[in-house]
């Protein structure tokens, strides 16, 4: 079996085209677009690479975006004083803190200090409690990426065996949440999960999020499972560039899996226009106007 390739840049790119005209409609009725400020402290270049892709996105979609770039030596109180008065400014419909932060921050306290209506990561307890207890939350954007994409290649996942591989706040727990959400019979996997390929093999969906170049060997696979794979890892390759891999020995899956998201190309393009969509969603709720359909 060739595994269909899941095309995560097209999906992104249809979702994008869907929520810039959401935008126009919400402009109109609100008489402002809606609004995401982003805050980068520091020069990590993967995270100034993730800013600026998200602020392009933004800007396309019709929307406005506030950057804010601090220096590496911003101290919390002065991260915290920017968090408050992006909380009061009436045209931020969404904030983004791009993680990770500089390690004197501690990045739980400015994940509290965000209003949880303008939460777009969807990484305040209130909003992770929300998702938990199924209401009405901002869910963080990865995850969500991965369930469209699921449910374009499944149509209903009741029933369906899930396996998530990690258990992290931003990934794995509200991944397991959404799928338990769609009926899916869910196991959260992790670094103390014992025997793992067996785990995995019961799976009709593996979505790994672990952070280890291509640990999902071919040979775990149930063959005709959906594999969506976050994993985003560089490897050494003999011209010194690195190479990107996912979390999922791509080939190996491919000759067992129905269908599996490469990497690049797949989950990665989901994350960011997930984003725009939670910026929207959240300036549609912050204006009392009903959610957009159809996104
Ligand atoms: P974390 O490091 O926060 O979590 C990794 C998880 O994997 C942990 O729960 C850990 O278990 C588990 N794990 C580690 N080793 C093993 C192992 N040998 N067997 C089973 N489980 C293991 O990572 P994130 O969730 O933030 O990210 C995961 C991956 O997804 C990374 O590669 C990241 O770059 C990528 N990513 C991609 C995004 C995208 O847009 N495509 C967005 C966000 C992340 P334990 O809890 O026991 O330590």
């Amino acid at each position: 079996m060739t595994a269909r390739r899941i095309d995560g840049k097209a999906a992104a790119a249809e979702l994008h085209e869907r929520v810039a005209g959401a935008v126009r409609n919400f402009t109109q009725a609100a008489g402002r677009a809606p609004g995401l400020a982003t805050v980068l402290v520091g020069e990590d270049p993967a995270s100034a690479v993730y800013i600026r892709s998200k602020n392009k996105a933004t800007a396309a979609a019709g929307m406005v975006s506030f950057h804010h770039q601090l220096p590496e030596t911003t101290s919390e109180a002065e991260l915290l004083a920017l968090v408050d008065e992006l909380n009061r400014d009436e045209r931020v419909d969404g904030i983004l803190v791009q993680l990770p932060l500089p390690s004197d921050i501690d990045d739980k306290t400015v994940i509290a200090a965000i209003d949880p209506a303008k939460d777009v990561d969807g990484f305040h307890a209130e909003n992770a409690g929300k998702l938990a207890t199924g209401l009405e939350a901002l869910v963080p954007c990865t995850p969500l990426g991965c369930l469209h994409l699921l449910r374009a290649e499944l149509g209903s996942l009741a029933g369906l065996d899930a396996v998530v591989i990690g258990r992290s706040n931003i990934v794995g727990k509200p991944m397991a949440m959404l799928l338990l959400g769609e009926n899916a019979t869910v196991t959260i996997a992790h670094s103390r999960t014992r025997d793992l390929p067996e785990v995995v093999g019961r799976a009709d969906i593996v979505v790994a999020a672990v952070g280890r170049a291509e640990m999902v060997r071919g040979d775990w696979i149930k063959p005709g499972a959906i594999v969506i794979d976050v994993g985003i890892n560089r490897i050494p390759t003999e011209d010194g560039k690195g190479r990107l891999v996912g979390d999922v020995a791509y080939d190996e899956a491919s000759e067992v899996a129905a269908a599996i998201t490469p990497v690049p190309g797949g989950v990665g393009p989901m994350t960011i226009a997930m984003l725009m969509r939670s910026t929207l969603v959240a300036a549609h709720r912050r204006a009392g106007i009903a959610d957009p359909e159809g996104l």
